[in-house]
């Protein structure tokens, strides 16, 4: 039997000996490597400013904190997504409004959007579900007419690329994830991107309590004052120091996750009751492949934990992206009232989905496994 894990962070010797290097030396936090990280990670995406954070949720929170929005605001975010997407426009005590899927893409549907739009509304949340690219001329399209921020949820995006253009890039601000299972980890950690200058240099402020000059910019060491509020949202030299090594296999990892994604969809894409979750338009749409999702259909469906625990069994790791609608979640439901039905299709995704591993820890055989398996237990 083999055993294979859903996701399994690639630390290699590379890694190891960077951090011993930074932590033979005095600078632990936001020195030099940080900085260097920042710009291997504009080059790797194609952007120009790259602020690193201490996760994707807190650049999530920086981004709307950068807008000053709060009560009485509200924000479109996807049902069918990680709470922090919804989290963070709760932090600043405004309200997400959320949208369901489409299918089968199970990214946020565009049509819905404009009729959920009010005067309250300040800004547009998207996500790009599991690494498949939302149609940002659409959304961007939306946001002009109804002058609108649009911060990208990019935590599953890193190879993501809508019309030649990487995730992150095409709204206002886009947010990154180094969380092990992402497609490259810092252990904790995040990258918050912008194509505007301006709010870059908020950002960097406000990610460090509101200082007004970094400690390069002191005439005087310790001396420095603070005209703005400001967390303390920085990455250590040390989660820097593994980004950076990471940074240099992601071409690595994307090809083995897209040559993972294609077996594996070859081999169970002849199962007739099942549905794949990808990419509608593969001309425009790069996805990152995060893992391989699949909706069981009919009496599929109803035997969901029957044949996530016979893949268990076989050693093949599984999850569920995500358990739950966001506004299905129980402090969700207790604030606003949702109720269960409000969202159809990302209901069915967090009801008959499951979650199949594709990561750059696995090879061909792997996926052979993988379907050999399932096709026995179906
Ligand atoms: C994982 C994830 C996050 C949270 O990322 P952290 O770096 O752990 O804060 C946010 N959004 C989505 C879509 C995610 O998958």
């Amino acid at each position: 039997m083999k055993n294979i894990p859903f996701g399994y962070p690639i630390i290699l010797e590379e890694e190891k000996k960077a951090v011993l290097k930074v932590l033979d030396g005095p600078i632990l936090t936001h020195g030099p490597t940080v900085k260097n990280f920042e710009t291997q990670f504009s080059n790797f995406i194609g952007g120009k400013n790259s602020l690193a954070v201490a996760s994707c949720t807190a650049g999530l929170h920086l981004a709307y904190f950068y807008l000053g929005i709060g009560p009485d605001d509200e924000v479109i975010v996807p049902a069918q997504t990680h709470t922090a997407t919804a989290h963070a426009v709760e932090f600043c005590g405004a309200r997400p409004v959320f949208i369901d899927s489409e299918l089968p893409t199970g990214n946020i549907n565009i049509n819905l959007i404009e009729n959920a739009i009010t005067d309250k509304t300040k800004a547009i949340s998207i996500v790009h579900f599991l690494g498949i690219p939302v149609n940002m001329d659409k959304i961007n399209d939306i946001a002009k007419k109804y002058s609108l921020f649009v911060v990208e949820d990019c935590a599953l995006a890193i190879g993501t690329y809508f019309n030649n253009i990487h995730a992150g890039l095409h709204g206002d601000v886009g947010c990154f994830s180094f969380y092990p299972v992402k497609h490259m980890t810092t252990a904790e950690g995040g990258m918050f991107v912008t194509k505007h200058d301006n709010v870059a240099k908020m950002i960097n402020k406000q990610r460090a309590f509101g200082v007004d000059r970094q400690v390069s910019e002191r005439k005087i060491p310790g001396v420095y004052d603070v005209n703005m509020l400001g967390f303390n949202y920085r990455m250590s030299e040390i989660q820097a120091a593994i980004g950076v090594e990471q940074l240099k296999r992601m071409d690595n990892f994307l090809r083995k996750r897209t040559e993972n994604f294609t077996l594996l969809e070859n081999n169970l894409k002849s199962i007739s009751k099942i549905e794949i979750i990808k990419s509608n338009n593969t001309d425009m749409c790069q996805s990152s492949y995060y893992c391989l999702s699949i909706i069981l259909q009919e009496d599929l469906s109803e035997r969901r934990v029957e044949i996530i625990n016979k893949l268990n069994e076989h050693g093949v790791g599984t999850s569920i992206y995500y358990p739950k609608p966001v506004p299905l979640m129980t402090y969700y439901i207790q604030k606003y009232g949702f109720k269960n039905d409000m969202f159809p299709n990302a209901s069915l995704i967090s009801d008959s989905s499951i979650a199949l591993p594709v990561g750059p820890h696995l090879g061909k055989e792997d996926m052979e496994y993988i379907s050999e398996v399932f096709h026995k237990i179906i």
